[in-house]
């Protein structure tokens, strides 16, 4: 990382912990979170100094808790603006009972995620293990499990044969000069990658250096069935943090504590709840940020994580530049439904098959992940992964019937995998109206937007997992917030200082 410059001793919230505005289960999170966090803080004490600056960010998900965090550390005023009544975005954990938690958005991180797993360090979060996916595949009315390669049933080219799918795939890519690495690289891609990339779906991409129909078919149905479709150039570091590692981690007690953890040391008072905004003003000396409720807010500079998927609501003086207008009509977004399941016991284990996922195929239950690992109490924890029109499909049902429909869909094509299910239920994210999506990502073309994502427009600067290649991921989320950071005061830097081999 670059060198860090001291503008100002480390100032910190000695403020008491203000709740106004949290739920009683997010204040409690939060609280308990800032025992660790407060071991950490150190010192509170803040000076005035000329080059400090009145930042406002806007969204309290990872990305802008990355960004406050990092400003405050430089000795700049922070406030962040969250629209809705909690802390994380989209890291939310939910209770399943027995002292177990689901996820209903960001879900694992894996030992290739450098700065997740710094900041879980850094915050003295306990870690679970959970396994990399031994899948039983169901494609084209034929079954077959990863631990039986010999057994496999479909049409393969001969070397895609006793292999994994996550090692055929990475041989593909070798092939053309790519490797899981080099992709999560911040650098990524360079002007020659782009230019090959940038108009190729994956599944084209790797057809090319000789992958069968049969292979493409089991990498959606191991990874989704978006994958091959999706432009390569995006696609690549995706599916380089699954493929690239096999080594899986979530937070015991909820990944959502990280953020909660982030919060507590930023300061709770520095963080206003409950408060969309709707209008930016930039025409002033200062900007002034205006919420739906009539509060405002002036600052020299925002920095933006806003999904683009809202960011329409938002009304905007001067109107956005030409290049921002095609960015936000032009990123792609997903909808993407949980549904999330407490079994008696994860007796699939008995069966050779587990893990990120535990089943895959082209059938509405889309995928399987079993997130159990080693969370203690003895009871499975598993959700069904759907996107585009499978999550479609469950979202035109009833609410009370979505999950059972699921789950008997997935009963009847697996009969033997689970036992008593205890609970289920869905969470849909187009449903949220703070996002009404799951993931942004470039369309085929669309390699030009992550360099737009970064440039500001005027004193407004954007950070968010979808303003980077590794969208979808927590990893993404720290690195925008690290760069839009760096645009305000190039001496910003994580939590801990960290040596990251992928530098920024
Ligand atoms: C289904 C799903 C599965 C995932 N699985 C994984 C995984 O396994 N591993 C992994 O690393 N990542 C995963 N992710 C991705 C991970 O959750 C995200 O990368 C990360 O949480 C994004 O953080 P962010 O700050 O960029 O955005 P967000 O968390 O979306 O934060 C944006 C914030 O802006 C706020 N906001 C919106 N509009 C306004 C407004 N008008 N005014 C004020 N605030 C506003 C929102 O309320 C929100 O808090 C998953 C995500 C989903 C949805």
């Amino acid at each position: 990382m670059s060198g860090s410059v001291p503008l100002v001793e480390a100032p910190m919230s000695s403020d008491p912990i203000s709740t106004a505005g949290m739920s009683r289960r997010d204040a409690l999170r939060a609280g308990a979170a800032g025992l660790l966090s407060a071991a950490i803080a150190g010192p509170t004490r803040a000076f005035a100094t000329e080059g400090r600056r009145r930042i406002l960010v806007l969204g309290a998900g990872m990305a802008g808790l990355t960004a406050a965090l990092s400003l405050l550390r430089r000795g700049h005023e922070v406030t962040i603006i969250e629209a809705q009544n909690r802390i994380g975005g989209r890291l939310m954990s939910l209770p399943l009972g027995d002292g177990m938690f689901t996820e209903a958005g960001g879900g694992h991180f894996r030992s290739n995620m450098p700065y997740v797993l710094h900041y879980v360090r850094h915050f003295n979060l306990p870690l679970l293990g959970l396994n990399d996916g031994l899948p039983r595949y169901l494609v084209d009315g034929e079954t077959g499990d990863g631990a039986h390669l010999a057994a496999w049933p479909w049409q393969l080219a001969p070397d895609e044969r006793n292999v994994s799918v996550s090692t055929t795939l990475n041989r593909y890519l070798e092939r053309v000069g790519l490797d899981a690495d080099t992709a999560l690289d911040a650098r990524w891609p360079d002007l020659d990658i782009m230019a090959r990339l940038d108009n190729v779906r994956l599944s084209d991409l790797i057809r090319g250096v000789g992958a069968s129909d049969g292979f493409c078919k089991l990498l959606n149905a191991h990874a989704g069935p978006f994958t091959g479709d999706s432009p390569a150039l995006g696609m690549v570091p995706r599916a380089a943090y699954h493929f690239g590692d096999k080594n899986l981690f979530r937070i015991q007690g909820g990944n959502d504590r990280l953020p909660m953890a982030m919060a507590e040391a930023v300061g709770l008072d520095r963080i206003v709840l409950g408060a969309a905004v709707a209008e930016i003003d930039q025409n002033g000396a200062r900007v002034r940020v205006a919420t739906r409720d009539g509060r405002e807010f002036h600052g020299d500079a925002v920095i933006s994580t806003i999904p683009f998927s809202v960011i329409g609501d938002v009304r905007v003086t001067p109107g956005w530049s030409s290049g921002k207008a095609r960015l936000f009509a032009g990123m792609a977004w997903d909808k993407t439904v949980k549904v999330i399941v407490k079994t008696r016991t994860p007796s699939w284990l008995a069966h050779g098959v587990y893990g990120w996922p535990m089943a895959g195929g082209d059938r509405p239950w889309e995928r399987v992940i079993d997130i159990t690992g080693n969370e203690p109490g003895g009871h499975g924890s598993l959700f069904f992964y759907l996107n585009g029109p499978n999550a479609e499909a469950v979202m035109a049902r009833p609410k009370p019937e979505r999950a059972r429909w699921v789950v008997d869909q997935f009963k009847a094509d697996m009969p033997d995998l689970l036992d008593e299910v205890l609970f289920m239920d869905d969470f849909a994210w187009a449903e949220q109206p703070w996002i009404k999506a799951s993931f942004g990502g470039t369309p085929l073309g669309g390699g030009w937007m992550i360099g737009e994502c970064a440039r500001p427009e005027g004193r407004i600067h954007f950070a968010g997992d979808f303003t980077t290649f590794k969208t979808g991921w927590v990893e993404g989320a720290i690195e925008s917030g690290l760069r839009a950071a760096r645009q305000i005061d190039p001496a910003a830097t994580p939590e801990g200082n960290p040596r990251i081999r992928q530098e920024l």
